[in-house]
């Protein structure tokens, strides 16, 4: 017989990463037991179990997220590394791969982990809301899959007792064990390279603190239910005010 999923259980595709481990760490503070997949295994951690391997490969995604009510998605490649095909590969190919497990595996609810970057399409945006269309000309090849990437996560809600969707667009995240924005600017700054400026210096640029980041996500998991607004949503994350370079 098949084991009821304790509504205590999820799993976090990513939860080696920055945001991934951060989110792994409430969710235990919360209560629940976590499954993290993940191509490389950068923690242990009493609560976690560990399933490594390539989230396009259903496969190996399967013995993590069986039984499994709750599913998070915050795996991508680094939008540095600028390698179009693996963007290609894991954030469009991948995220479908995701979804056809959750649904073959009867998983409840799947929060993607989006980007504010997509409706990004170069002029500042203040007080955006939701409504605004996705970015016909995307900043950069690494946007263009993360808009792919929702928009497939985001049409597979299906509010007749199949998988409920949501998503979760953040701008720049910062915190302790940044790996890469906090630690560039100040390696830059210290080597005396932080003398350019892009535009006037009035652009606008929105960063927000990862535990915010983190919660955004716990509560639209735990919000989200049939009968609920947020259901094939996408909603941007920030703290209070962006700040002005
Ligand atoms: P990160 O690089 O620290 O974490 C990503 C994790 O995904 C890594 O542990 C990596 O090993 C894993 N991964 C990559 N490819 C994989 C694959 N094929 N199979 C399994 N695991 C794979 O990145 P992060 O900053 O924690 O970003 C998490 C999510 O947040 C991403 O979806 C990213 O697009 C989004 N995001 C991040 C920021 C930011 O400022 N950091 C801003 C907006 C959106």
């Amino acid at each position: 017989t098949r084991v009821r999923p304790s509504s205590k259980r999820c799993a976090v595709i990513g939860g080696s990463g920055f945001l991934g481990r951060h989110l792994v760490e409430k969710l235990l503070e919360r209560g629940y037991s976590v499954a993290v997949f993940d191509i490389r295994q950068s923690y242990e951690l009493p609560g976690v179990t560990f399933y490594q391997g390539d989230l396009c490969d259903k496969e190996a995604l399967r013995p993590a997220l069986k039984d499994v009510p709750l599913v998070f998605h915050c795996a991508s490649p680094a939008p540095a590394s600028d390698d179009r095909a693996l963007f290609q590969r894991v954030n469009v190919q991948g995220t479908r791969t995701v979804i056809q497990a959750c649904t073959e595996l009867g998983v409840q609810k799947l929060v993607l982990t989006s980007s504010a970057s997509v409706v990004y399409e170069g002029a500042d945006i203040k007080n955006g809301t939701e409504d605004i269309p996705y970015a016909a000309k995307p900043m950069d090849y690494y946007t263009e899959t993360k808009i792919k990437q929702e928009k497939l996560v985001l049409q597979a809600c299906d509010k007749e007792g199949g998988l409920l969707t949501v998503a979760i667009r953040p701008h720049g995240i910062f915190g302790p064990r940044d790996p890469q924005l906090v630690p560039i600017l100040v390696d830059t700054a210290r080597r005396g390279k932080m003398k350019f400026i892009i535009g006037d210096g009035t652009n606008l640029v929105d960063f927000t603190f990862v535990e915010n980041v983190v919660h955004g996500h716990i509560l639209a998991a735990e919000h989200l239910r049939p009968e609920s607004p947020l259901c094939g949503k996408p909603y941007h994350i920030t703290n209070d005010e962006p700040i002005r370079f």
